[in-house]
């Protein structure tokens, strides 16, 4: 997520929190950007496979305290072994085969040194220890860390956030995006009377004194910032959702006093899933279920524990982002977040730079969601509705290995840039195969953007390198500059990348007809003396009539 607002307000704070608290606007890194972004040599001899992550919450103190058992294979000839946690967070231990090991910081990186030979192709495990007072997040999701809230009957109201900043910000990891671990069990003591509700499936729960540990176990490879902890005096409600894979378990988690208002409002949960399933493919993690869980801040998609604060409202927080009355007919966290399931959880980017493959797939899975149940033309008022807030001020893709996001222009100018490429494809089956073909084709991977613009470059039949340079990698919007004389109309691109020749659909008189522009101009001849051009809406475009 990283919700892109444009209620003039939330947006002006929202760009305030992004240039204090993430490093959207930094072009000068560090040596910390670099050990947090890239896939140090430290991190590359090792592969994740299961984490048994077991914290104690205490949100009287706000102190958290825990381990994080860590299983790895190793893949190549054994360095020291870095693991992530950020201060004020604290290492007390680390352990491998009861021995206890030495560890070197380094900042928010803690390099373990290891004592047993680590041959290539075993399987190791290691158990770290930490305690503290994690950060707290101040405006969640957008910084990020622990959320201590209370509900309106004064019970502890308590969640994790923390897409950017990493993982190691409430539990010691590996917390860099390409590794996925293959499973994991998250072991959570809540306060007494409260329950927890984290990722995947609730396996046991077990009592200690007066309090209880809720182990929640995820049988799919899951991202680092997808893990949760969410704490609260939640009611629970579950349907058996019909799905093309079977059948799903769909559960909702929301504070007892809003049960009524949830059962009617997340109707919108099953219809999400059926009108995504369609256009994406079977719902990605089956096995661990489908989740929609209250939480004090806006919402984040947590894998298969999409978390949810849009006050039971239609809209943005009952706002439409798009202008045109469309995006106040479903609740934007519902639909928005969950597309994040193909979008981010499914399919997720290697390096944080290249996040449009999050966001903008799922901005773009909001039209697509209006497509099914209101039809072409709603999917593309809306779609182009948001254009509005696009900014064009920074390129979409961000800096690579120093964990670096680009522009927030990602949602909605990544929609648009979609919403451009389904005209040229100009095939809705075909463009909706694409889509499918891309979560079975990337089916639980962590990918780069080049291999998302390869594949569709290859499934489309069009090289679309050029187009891709063009809207992933530069602020500059296409031109079509033209001149209309008499019976000549001579047209080209402007503002365009080297080699940037989309064809563009457009409207002389009554007719519609594609243009084949390029850099250079062309003529062509009319049939009469007296035209009128207008480019086709669904083109994110700039016109110029000279
Ligand atoms: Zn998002």
């Amino acid at each position: 997520m990283k919700l892109y607002v444009t209620a003039t307000i939330l947006l002006l704070f929202c760009l305030t929190i992004s240039a204090q608290g993430l490093l959207t606007e930094k072009q000068i890194f560090t040596h910390q950007d670099t050990l947090r972004g890239s896939i140090t040599p430290e991190r590359a001899w090792w592969d994740l496979t299961y984490y048994h992550l077991n914290v104690k919450v205490e949100p009287d103190t706000k102190f958290i305290s825990g381990s994080n058992t860590i299983q790895y294979k190793v893949v190549d000839t054994q360095k020291d072994l870095q693991i992530d946690l950020q201060p004020p967070l604290k290492i007390t231990k680390v352990t491998q085969n009861g021995e206890e090991l030495n560890v070197v910081d380094d900042g928010n990186a803690h390099f373990i040194k290891l004592k047993n030979n680590q041959p290539i192709g075993s399987i190791q495990t290691i158990e770290v220890s930490y305690e503290g007072h994690p950060k707290e997040a101040v405006r969640a999701p957008w910084d990020g860390g622990f959320s201590w809230a209370k509900d309106d009957k004064g019970n502890d109201f308590v969640a994790t956030s923390c897409q950017g900043l990493g993982a190691s910000v409430w539990w010691p990891c590996k917390d860099h995006m390409y590794d996925e671990v293959d499973s994991m069990l998250i072991s959570v003591n809540a306060p007494k009377g409260l329950m927890d509700v984290s990722n995947g499936r609730l396996r046991s729960i077990e009592q200690f004194g007066d309090t209880k540990t809720y182990n929640w176990f995820v049988k799919n490879p899951i991202n680092n910032y997808g893990v949760n902890v969410n704490i609260g005096d939640y009611a629970h409600f579950s349907e058996v959702y019909d799905g093309e894979r079977g059948h799903l378990d769909m559960d909702y988690y929301v504070l007892k006093d809003h049960l009524d208002k949830a059962k009617e409002h997340f109707k919108d949960a099953p219809k999400m899933m059926k009108a995504f399933e369609y256009w994406f493919g079977p719902y990605p993690f089956y096995e661990d279920g489908y989740k929609l869980v209250e939480v004090p801040y806006l919402g984040m998609e947590h894998q298969s524990s999409v978390t949810y604060g849009n006050h039971f409202m239609n809209g943005y927080l009952g706002s439409d982002l798009s202008g045109t009355g469309w995006g106040l007919k479903f609740d934007f966290i519902i639909i928005h977040e969950s597309g994040h399931e193909w979008f981010a959880n499914n399919i997720t980017y290697k390096d944080i730079a290249d996040m449009w493959i999050h966001e903008g797939f799922t901005a773009y899975s909001e039209n697509l969601f209006l497509d099914y149940y209101y039809g072409k033309e709603a999917s593309a008022d809306y779609v182009i509705g948001t254009r509005k807030n696009i900014q064009n001020d920074r390129p979409i893709i961000g800096h690579y290995d120093v964990n670096n996001e680009g522009s927030g222009d990602m949602y909605y100018k990544g929609a648009n840039m979609l919403h451009t490429l389904r005209q040229l494809v100009d095939d809705d089956d075909k463009w909706r195969q694409i889509l499918r073909g891309l979560n079975k084709t990337f089916y639980h991977q962590t990918v780069t953007t080049k291999q998302i613009e390869d594949y569709l470059s290859q499934e489309t039949g069009i090289d679309l390198t050029a187009f891709f340079n063009e809207y992933l990698r530069t602020t500059d919007i296409p031109t079509l500059e033209y001149l209309l004389d008499k019976n000549e109309l001579k047209y080209h691109w402007t503002h365009i990348v080297d080699n940037f020749d989309m064809p563009v659909q457009v409207w002389i008189n009554d007719k519609e007809q594609w243009l084949f522009p390029k850099a250079d101009w062309q003529t062509i001849i009319l049939d009469s003396n007296n035209n009128v051009l207008k480019v086709d809406r669904d083109f994110y475009v700039n016109v110029n009539k000279l």
